[in-house]
């Protein structure tokens, strides 16, 4: 059997020029009264992609899926699905079905009745509703509390059962508003790659609303990042951490470190930035920016290694003194501060249980990142 990782891996309709679109934003704007929620926004959602919308409060997620689900329509542009225009279809009319914040079980029903009760209301024969009632039990795992009330079970239970009656109706678009808010941190984990199976085994096009960067990253085939109701940058997982095409982007998914400075010189990408301080970077990503550009260079964590003396042949290091130490079982983080005063993060995994080269606060400390770690940033 394929693990899901590997079918996810293959699966990559965006980067086909012949994949038809699923879902298509369309220069659409939502206005609230003077408030633009949604400022002339552009997406495309692929059938049976895992998509996220990722984004402080605020930022208009919830309106994109509303706008989807039929509960608010755009005050310009259109929203397509599978080539049809929704404009004016209700949103019961619509293949989409929505998962709210709160999920709004039927307290006095049973969890086999608030799973039924769509199925019901669309007037499905009763020997069809049990079987499918059943199905969704055994999917996701509830099959010995089909007699019991939401009261009588636990938070990712009651999401469970929530998520079994959101795709009962078999929607072909299942919109997920802050699915795993409820969840305490480690169930929420557990219950993301539940999510993922889920999904997969359905064949289902997920469109999930999260505030929850590490939530995004593990669930999603892509990620749109969502600022002032403007899409920042569209990718995968990898490629929003990677490769961010923006500071704001970079500073928004995960830590990183910001140098601003100029390209001093460079050709075919490789370049040397003058960051100030008589600090120069060498960076083989410096794509096509001109000598006397100004950038920002930045580099993760992880990809920076702090040691005591200066490493023999690196091409970039840089000395400071430890400024703080931050020890979280895994892995160290380490506080530098160079000696113009910038604080460098940098973070190390605790492989084995004592460091090699132990390092304390204050200690002198240089740290060096190879020319091909970081990315430089034009926005
Ligand atoms: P959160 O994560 O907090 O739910 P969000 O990104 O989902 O945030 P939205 O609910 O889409 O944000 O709201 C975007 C903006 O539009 C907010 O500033 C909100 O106050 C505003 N807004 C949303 N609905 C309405 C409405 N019906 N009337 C007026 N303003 C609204």
């Amino acid at each position: 059997m394929k693990s899901l990782g590997s079918i996810r891996r293959d699966f990559a309709p965006w980067n086909d020029p012949n994949a038809k679109p699923y879902i298509q934003f369309d220069n659409v704007t939502k206005k609230f009264g003077e408030f633009t929620a949604v400022n002339n926004l552009s997406l495309t959602i692929f059938e049976r992609e895992f998509f996220a919308l990722l984004g402080a409060s605020g930022c208009g997620k919830s309106t994109l899926l509303r706008m989807l689900a039929g509960f608010e329509e755009p005050s310009a542009g259109r929203i397509l699905l599978d080539g049809q225009d929704l404009r004016g279809i209700p949103p019961y009319r619509r293949p989409v079905n929505m998962m709210f914040q709160s999920y709004a079980l039927f307290p006095h029903m049973t969890v086999e009745n608030n799973i039924a009760f769509g199925l019901k209301q669309e007037g499905m024969a009763k020997a069809d509703i049990d079987k499918r009632v059943a199905e969704m039990l055994k999917l996701v795992k509830l099959e010995q509390f089909a007699k019991r009330k939401p009261h009588q079970l636990s938070g990712g239970q009651r999401q469970r059962v929530a998520l079994a009656r959101s795709v009962a109706k078999r929607p072909k678009v299942l919109l997920l508003d802050e699915p795993l808010g409820a969840l305490d941190k480690k169930l929420r984990e557990e219950t993301q790659f539940e999510l993922m199976d889920l999904q997969q085994n359905l064949g289902l096009t997920f469109v999930v609303v999260t505030h929850d960067q590490e939530e995004a990253m593990t669930m999603a085939d892509r990620i749109a990042i969502i600022d002032k109701g403007e899409v920042m940058q569209v990718a995968t997982p990898a490629e929003v951490y990677e490769a961010p095409g923006s500071r704001f982007v970079a500073g928004f998914v995960g830590n990183v470190n910001m140098f601003d400075g100029k390209i001093a010189a460079g050709e075919a990408g490789s370049a040397s930035i003058n960051a100030g301080n008589g600090i120069t970077i060498r960076t083989e990503n410096a794509g096509s920016a001109a000598a006397g550009t100004s950038v920002t260079f930045a580099i993760r964590p992880e990809k920076i290694k702090v040691s005591s003396t200066k490493p023999a042949g690196a091409v970039n290091a840089i000395e400071g003194e430890v400024y703080d130490i931050a020890y979280l079982g895994d892995m160290t983080v380490y506080h530098v501060r160079l000696d113009d005063g910038q604080v460098v993060r940098a973070s190390t995994m605790n492989a084995a249980r004592l460091t090699e080269d132990p390092l304390t606060w204050n200690d002198r400390a240089w740290v060096s990142f190879r020319p091909d770690a970081g990315v430089v940033l034009t926005r």
